[in-house]
């Protein structure tokens, strides 16, 4: 058998493992402060919610989803990202009836069948937030504060980071503006990618993400929304920006930052990190969805959230040299003189543990020396010595693995004695 992990996933071994419940357990404790709650979907749903939610003529949907059928013939779509499901889950359960609101976040696991490359995966993580039933201009400013504050607490400092934004219109704006790209676009054929022409006729603001350096060129002239935006639009745009200017959270506008995905309105913005990632620059994005809901028959409900990827924060960290892969195991290893002390080690052992001292010890009758190189690479602080003599007199030797002093202590009071130790 193939005994290798699939192309573009990555197994998550402890170093790594340890950064991302890190990363969980501080978007856990930020997202609160902010009033956010843990929600939970399913990793697969069916096609609709995405085929609908995020649009037919996107990448993602037309290229890169899992979709396949399971057992029962049911078509099943793995997951390609998390708005779309805490949607669907703010639907079916009534969490934003009756004008009440949801702040909610996610992390977990996302799937999307692309070309695998630095940063860029099929299998990915990605922690994510949405604010449901919120209209107001002043939390689009809130989640992007939030989401600026996390990615500042992780340790990227800002002076790395870019924050762009951008309003995508609404469904008074953006169809005559559409159109108006799709001209510009069919006007100008000769000198833009087969892909960009096929978009003239799907998507056509997906032209202003061409990676191809013609293309840009190119729909730099373009037409700008902003140009075109209804006053409703127009007025939002201008409070976000304000409430930014007075959270001092500095950004740049880019009116070609469109985002992939179809449930955009209004305002949608991006960070992006130059140091240590290459092309896959965004380290986490989001926008506005006024319309999503409806597209799952729901009624109309605003709603806005963010989602960062894990994978690319973390080489953002290393690139901002944060070391987030630190080493905390055993605090204190407890070593045996000879294998017939097992039971009076487990005892001890077992106290350490219950009284929350990170304890190890060793299970391959490995002689004392090695049990002592053993401890020092789990990096404990003290080695518990328990030897024949010393136990027949009712002590064990407690060794300072910095300061190497040894003393005899009482079993009854090795628990106290670690404590003052290890401060
Ligand atoms: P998106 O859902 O496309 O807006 O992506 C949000 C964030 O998820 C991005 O900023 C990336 O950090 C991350 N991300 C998206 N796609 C991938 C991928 N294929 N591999 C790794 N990270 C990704």
């Amino acid at each position: 058998m193939n005994a290798r992990a699939p192309k573009g996933t990555a197994d998550m071994l402890p170093d790594v493992a340890r950064a991302w419940e890190h990363m969980q357990r501080t978007a856990q404790l930020l997202f609160a402060r902010y009033g956010y709650e843990p929600i939970y979907t399913p990793t697969f749903e069916h096609p609709e919610v995405f085929t609908r939610g995020i649009g037919e003529a996107t990448d993602i949907v037309s290229k890169e989803m899992y979709t396949f059928e399971d057992k029962g013939g049911r078509s099943v779509t793995l997951r390609p990202e998390g708005t779309a499901s805490v949607v669907r889950a703010a639907l079916e359960h009534n969490l934003v009836a009756n004008g009440q609101s949801a702040k909610l976040y996610y992390a977990g696991p996302m799937f999307r069948y692309e070309r695998p490359q630095k940063g860029r995966m099929r299998q990915f993580w990605q922690i994510g937030a949405e604010a449901i039933g919120m209209a107001e201009p002043g939390i689009d400013a809130e989640v992007i504060v939030m989401l600026m504050r996390y990615f500042e607490e992780l340790g990227i400092p800002r002076s790395n980071m870019r924050l762009l934004i951008n309003t995508m219109g609404d469904q008074a704006c953006r169809p005559a503006y559409r159109e108006k790209v799709a001209a510009f676009i069919r006007d100008h054929s000769s000198v833009l990618c087969e892909e960009c022409n096929r978009r003239a006729e799907t998507n056509p603001l997906r032209a202003f993400d061409c990676k191809n350096p013609g293309c840009r060129d190119v729909m730099s002239a373009a037409p700008l929304l902003r140009d075109e935006l209804c006053d409703d639009c127009a007025a939002h745009y201008a409070a976000v920006k304000v409430h930014l200017d007075d959270l001092a959270i500095p950004y740049v506008e880019d009116p070609s930052l469109v985002r992939g995905l179809d449930y955009y309105t209004r305002t949608v913005f991006e960070v992006q990190v130059d140091a240590g990632l290459g092309s896959q620059n965004a380290i986490g994005g989001g926008g506005r969805y006024d319309r999503l809901m409806e597209e799952y028959d729901g009624p109309p409900t605003p709603g806005l959230g963010f989602a960062l990827g894990f994978e690319r924060t973390l080489l953002a960290l290393e690139a901002a040299g944060v070391a987030v892969l630190g080493h905390p195991t055993a605090e204190v290893y407890v070593a045996r003189v000879d294998a017939s002390l097992g039971e009076a080690v487990f005892a001890i052992v077992q106290e350490l543990r219950d009284v929350g001292i990170p304890t190890e010890t060793d299970y391959q009758a490995r002689s004392l020396k090695s049990q002592f190189k053993q401890a020092d690479r789990l990096g404990a602080h003290a080695v518990v010595v328990v030897g024949p003599d010393e136990l027949a007199a009712g002590e064990v030797t407690i060794r300072n693995m910095a300061t190497k002093d040894e003393s005899r202590v009482p079993l009854g009071e090795i628990a106290e004695r670690l404590k003052q130790l290890l401060g």
